[in-house]
C-alpha cells in the first residue's frame, strides 16, 4: 500500500497540497499494483469527505486529544507506530511545515531516511531492490538533487506542483479504521496557546505588489514608510529574517526559505541583501526594485532595477510623488 498524510483546512476540506499528493500517490500505487491508504488527524464522524473520489479504499483516522493542539511530535510519533504496523511500501505527505516535521519525527522513531520536498519518486520497475530514486529540491528549490532513498518503506514528502499526475480514479468506498495511538508522556510536543486569523484583504501571496524591509529598515518604526507605499500600490509589507528576528515585523510577513514563498508582479527590496534564504522566497516575482546603498548586494546585481541610496530618503521621496502624480 502507499499511505499519504492527509491535512485539511479549517473547514474540514482537504488542502489543495494533500490532494496533490493523493493524485501522485494513486500513479504510484498504480505503478506497484497495491491501493492508496491516508492517515489524518480526526475524530470518528468528521471525515474529509472527497477521499473516495480521490481514490481511497481506507482511512486510518488518529484519535486522540494529543493531536488536536498539531503537535507534530505527537503526530510524529503516532504516524512512527501506525507505519510499523501497517509496513506500507511508501509513506507520503505534502511538504508544508507540519507535515514535514511530522515525518522527521517519524522517521527517526523509525530509524528510517526521509526525503524531502521531492517532485518526482521512481520506484525500481522489478520491485526487487529497496532503492528506489527520487528528485527533491534542495536549497529551497534553487537546486534539484537526483538520489537514491534504500529503506524497507519509503518516506517522502512532496513539493505542490510535482509532475501532474494522470486522472484518478475513484475508489468504490471507503473503510475508516480509528487508531488510537499511544503517545508516551516523555515526547516533547508544541501547545496550541492562541490562534490568530491572518487579517482580512491583502496577503503575501496575493498581493500583486510587495514591499519588503530588511535590516536596512533598521526599526519596527522605519516600516511606516513600507507601509504606506504598499497602500498606495496596492500591495503588502514583506521583510527578511533580520526583521522577524529583532521584532519588528511578525513571522507571517517573512519572506523566504522559513517564510513565505512569493510571486508577486513586483517585489520592492529595501534594504535586503538578497541572501540565498530570502531570494528563494521572492526569485519567482515577475520584476524586482532593489533599494540598498551597496551596488554589489545580491539583492541589487539580480533584480530588473535598482536605486542605491538610503531607503530613509529614497521611499518618502517616491511616497510623496506617487502622492503628488495621483493628487492623493
Ligand atoms: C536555515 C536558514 C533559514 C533562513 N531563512 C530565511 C528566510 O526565510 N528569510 C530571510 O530573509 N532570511 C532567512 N535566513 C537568513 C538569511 O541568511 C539572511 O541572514 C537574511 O536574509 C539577511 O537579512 P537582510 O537582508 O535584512 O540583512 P543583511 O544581510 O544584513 O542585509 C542588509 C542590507 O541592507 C542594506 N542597507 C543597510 N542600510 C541601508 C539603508 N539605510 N538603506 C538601504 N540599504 C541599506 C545593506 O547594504 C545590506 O545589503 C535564513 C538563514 C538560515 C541559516
Amino acid at each position: 500500500m502507499v499511505l499519504v498524510v492527509v491535512e485539511r483546512d479549517g473547514d474540514g476540506t482537504l488542502t489543495e497540497g494533500s490532494a496533490e499528493v493523493l493524485a501522485a500517490a494513486r500513479d504510484l500505487a498504480e505503478s506497484l499494483g497495491v491501493p492508496v491508504e491516508a492517515v489524518a488527524v480526526g475524530e470518528p464522524g468528521d471525515l474529509p469527505d472527497d477521499l473516495v473520489k480521490r481514490g481511497v479504499g481506507r482511512l486510518h483516522l488518529l484519535t486522540h486529544e494529543l493531536l488536536d493542539d498539531g503537535s507534530p511530535s505527537c503526530l510524529g510519533e503516532a504516524l512512527a507506530g501506525l507505519v510499523a504496523d501497517l509496513r506500507p511500501a511508501a509513506v507520503l505527505a505534502p511538504s508544508t511545515d507540519r507535515s514535514t516535521e511530522a515525518m522527521a519525527w517519524a522517521a527517526a522513531e523509525l530509524g528510517m531516511p526521509l526525503a524531502t520536498a521531492c517532485t518526482e519518486i521512481r520506484p525500481v520497475p522489478d520491485g526487487t531492490d529497496d532503492t528506489w530514486e527520487v528528485t527533491r529540491e534542495r536549497a529551497g528549490g534553487i537546486l534539484l538533487e537526483d538520489a537514491a532513498l534504500t529503506a524497507p518503506i519509503r518516506l517522502c514528502t512532496l513539493r505542490p506542483g510535482s509532475p501532474s499526475p494522470s486522472e484518478t480514479a475513484a475508489a468504490d468506498e471507503m473503510t475508516v479504521h480509528v487508531v488510537v495511538p499511544e503517545l508516551r508522556a516523555s515526547v516533547p510536543r508544541a501547545r496550541l496557546v492562541e490562534r490568530r486569523e491572518r487579517a482580512a484583504g491583502m496577503t503575501l501571496t496575493t498581493a500583486p505588489v510587495v514591499v519588503a524591509g530588511g535590516r536596512g529598515v533598521g526599526s519596527s518604526e522605519g516600516y511606516a514608510v513600507l507601509e504606506e507605499l504598499a497602500g498606495l500600490v496596492g500591495g503588502a509589507v514583506g521583510c527578511s529574517r533580520v526583521a522577524t528576528n529583532n521584532g519588528w515585523r511578525p513571522h507571517a510577513d517573512q519572506v523566504g526559505l522559513t517564510g513565505t514563498r512569493i510571486s508577486p508582479d513586483l517585489y520592492v527590496a529595501c534594504g535586503i541583501s538578497g541572501a540565498t534564504q530570502h531570494w528563494v522566497g521572492c526569485m519567482n516575482a515577475r520584476s524586482i526594485l532593489a533599494v540598498n546603498t551597496d551596488p554589489e548586494a545580491p539583492m541589487v546585481t539580480r533584480a530588473t532595477w535598482a536605486v542605491i541610496g538610503d531607503v530613509h530618503e529614497v521611499l518618502p521621496a517616491v511616497v510623496d510623488e506617487i502622492r503628488r502624480r495621483s493628487g492623493r
